[in-house]
């Protein structure tokens, strides 16, 4: 039996880089490609673009200076001859390349200044009797300072040192047909040369669907297991006495739509249990989350708990804070406004208010997450908008409410963490981290729920696999009396006729929004960009009242613009994206985006959904300028043959993957490596079934599937 081999620090540092801090990770650290070093192919058979292998004699070899130093030699077979070319050599390498020498080259073929030639192959001395490979030889995911002999070495080494146990009982495998677990590991370090090789790069083989079988089911079981831990630690139970939730829905202008009452129903209930709610509400823009987030907070507050109602800017908090102060004033409840623009003075008051629990509300910004700021009950947190906030500031509400400075343990492992497997010395360490020198005791002081609210719609598979831990309410239906938005792609040649339809719209008492063209670059492009079109339509037209509202205005400042948009003083607002979340003037029924081939699918749909609001029909002109990317005029099409948001969330996800669409979870998100949630629905299906069978008859196996693909990742689901 061969021994673990020894790894020095260096490796293990490079290692790191590439993930992989546990010896089992090797055995999952599977080969980007291959490269078929299982047959000789004679040089006048090889053609540009290809990898061959080839082996001969060298016939030449010589080094030349200009334009730099290059070490040039020619080999030779039977059927013909080529070039070796080195840019970076050492004197060994001199030596094997000496003329007279045998010796086999593995490497791209190109077309070269004397002909065909490879530029740095691998070579080897060999003789005659050189056996070929047996097996296709894996290329795996490297960094610098660790080569691809390197880590085949080591990886070869794993696989025949380490156990490899599969965890997914038999029964089950077979019924689902799938390849065993240490059967697919060596057919993915190790393929035989009959196998298609497209099935191996394309991922398709039975050894890769198992893989990534494992991998979804792993991910499904860590979310899971997550779930299921919350209903082990503790939160106010906060039940509906409907003190301050009936009078509001009775003193409402609306009745709710049947949708907006199933999905409160299913927060209600969630409050009223005695374990912290984690429920991200759903539901397109302007289908009315504001209204169940007020009834939400009512209900906490109606057993004396305070809520916290944060939003990602500061326009949007204002107007949360506006709204919900309307509609709460009837009932006496009185909202405090905090935001990061305060004056010092007026943040003391407000976080005074909070810490004494004088009031049972606060609305604002992140700011009402710092540090400086604490609770006397909190009970609930609202997060509009949530894929905005990045996963500090997820981190930073999670600690909130919490009545003891503790850092509460989170059980990823169902019950105790599987023994170590022999060789793992150099996880040993990192595996007890893994599995908590946290104090095993539970949490017991009380948590506050948590609501987050989101327009970005998440499809299905996303869904079903990133968000599975959390519980998902969906609001699938739109306030009656809307017009669709009609939307309108246009020319920048026609921007003379767009600015008629403002004219006309503004003159006939309708109000619309110019949103300014988006500037990635610089922050200062954008200010000055937005000043410019401000100027710029002020003058196209003087008969109209024209405001503008952009990021780097004072908070006050903006909030009085947008206030002078919403009662009608100003008729025209032009705007960067921040009126992007949550604005909401009904009487606002034109919107021009201006470069909307600029901008991303998910905001255009953000930002057309600020219009179409009211009754009266509204219309959105994306204006662009050619020529169109490919990519913007898939988008353009896109967003203009669809107004539903999920149908766009859709798209998206194909044309970006699931990376960007996570937002803030992606930064933190234990990403998937090998399977996809697009292509690999079916095998995402299985894995969800089988997830809840494997923690119902076989926790055993769940224990070795979490230990095995998660252990380097827990951290990231607390976000
Ligand atoms: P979003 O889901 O995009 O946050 P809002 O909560 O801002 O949507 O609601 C959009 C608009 O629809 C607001 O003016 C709101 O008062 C109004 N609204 C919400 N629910 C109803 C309803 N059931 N009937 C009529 N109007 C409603
Ligand atoms: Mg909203």
């Amino acid at each position: 039996m061969t021994s673990p081999a020894k790894i020095s620090p260096a490796t293990l540092a490079n290692l790191a880089k590439l993930g992989i801090h546990h010896r089992a990770d090797l055995l999952l650290h599977l080969p980007i490609r291959y490269e078929d070093e299982t047959h000789l192919a004679p040089i006048a058979a090889v053609e540009p673009g290809e990898t061959a292998q080839v082996q001969g004699v060298i016939t030449h070899a010589g080094i030349t200076h200009r334009p730099r130093r290059t070490l040039i030699c020619r080999l030779q077979d039977a059927s013909g001859e080529l070039y070796l070319r080195f840019l970076n050599f050492y004197p060994s390498q001199t030596k094997l390349l000496a003329v007279d020498n045998q010796i086999r080259a593995v490497g791209e073929v190109r077309m070269g200044y004397y002909g065909l030639e490879m530029v740095h192959p691998k070579c080897r001395a060999v003789n005659d009797e050189t056996p070929l490979q047996t097996s296709l030889t894996p290329v795996y995911p490297a960094t610098a300072g660790l080569s691809q002999t390197a880590l085949r070495k080591l990886i070869a080494n794993a696989l025949e040192v380490l156990p490899t146990p599969d965890y997914l009982p038999e029964e089950i495998c077979n019924n689902l047909n799938l390849l065993g677990f240490s059967e697919s590991l060596n057919v993915l370090h190790n393929p035989m040369p009959d196998i298609a090789a497209s099935s191996l790069e394309e991922r398709t083989h039975p050894a890769w669907r198992r893989i990534k079988f494992d991998e979804l089911l792993a991910q499904q079981l860590s979310m899971r297991v997550h779930h299921r831990e919350r209903s082990n630690r503790v939160a106010p139970a906060l039940k509906q006495t409907g003190r301050y939730t009936a009078a509001l829905l009775k003193n409402l202008p609306f009745k709710l739509t049947g949708a907006q009452q199933k999905v409160f129903s299913e927060i209600s209930r969630d409050l009223a249990k005695p374990h912290p709610m984690q429920r991200l509400l759903l539901g397109d823009v302007g289908s009315g989350k504001t209204i169940v987030a007020a009834l939400a907070a009512l209900q906490a507050i109606e057993n004396g708990y305070q809520v916290a109602f944060m939003a990602p800017t500061e326009i949007l908090a204002e107007q949360h804070y506006l709204k919900l102060g309307d509609w709460l004033a009837p009932l006496g409840v009185t909202p405090v406004w905090l935001s990061g623009s305060l004056k010092k003075k007026d943040k003391r008051v407000a976080s005074d208010k909070i810490a004494s629990g004088e009031t049972l509300l606060a609305i604002g910004t992140h700011a009402l997450f710092q540090q400086q700021i604490s609770f006397h009950k909190l009970g609930l947190a609202i997060v509009d908008e949530q894929h905005k906030f990045g996963v500090q500031q997820r981190l930073a509400l999670h600690a909130k409410g919490k009545t003891e400075k503790s850092v509460r343990p989170i059980n990823l492992v169902v019950g105790h963490p599987p023994e170590l497997v022999e060789g793992n010395e150099f996880t040993a360490q990192r595996v007890r981290q893994a599995h908590h020198e946290r104090p095993d005791e539970q949490f017991k002081s009380a948590e506050p729920h948590q609501l987050m609210m989101s327009a970005t719609p998440i499809p299905r598979t996303l869904a079903m696999s990133y968000y599975a831990d959390l519980d998902v309410s969906v609001i699938d239906e739109l306030p009656p009396g809307r017009t669709p938005v009609i939307t309108k792609l246009v020319s920048e040649a026609r921007r003379d006729e767009v600015f008629e339809r403002v004219r006309a719209a503004c003159m006939t008492g309708q109000q619309a929004y110019w949103v300014c063209p988006l500037i990635d670059e610089s922050e200062v492009l954008q200010l000055q960009n937005a000043l410019e079109t401000h100027q710029m339509l002020t003058g196209t037209f003087p008969e109209l009242r024209v405001g503008l509202v952009h990021g780097k205005m004072d908070s006050s400042e903006k909030v009085r613009v947008m206030a002078a948009f919403k009662t009608g003083e100003l008729q025209l607002l032009v705007a960067t994206t921040v009126i992007e979340v949550g604005v909401d003037v009904p009487n606002a029924s034109l919107m021009v985006i201006d470069h909307a081939e600029r901008m991303g699918l998910a905001q255009l749909h953000q930002l057309r959904g600020r219009v179409g609001r009211g009754a009266a029909q509204s219309l959105c002109i994306l204006l662009y300028q050619k020529p169109l990317s490919e990519l913007a005029r898939t988008r353009l099409k896109v967003i203009f043959e669809n107004t539903d948001g999920f149908a766009i969330a859709q798209q998206d996800l194909q044309l970006r993957g699931p990376g960007e669409l996570l937002g803030a979870r992606q930064s933190g998100m234990a990403m998937l490596r090998f399977a996809n949630i697009e292509t690999d629905e079916d095998l995402l299906n299985m894995a969800r079934d089988v997830a809840d069978q494997l923690l119902r008859d076989y926790p055993e196996a769940a224990r070795g599937y979490l230990h095995r693909w998660m252990a380097n990742k827990h951290d990231y689901l607390h976000v």
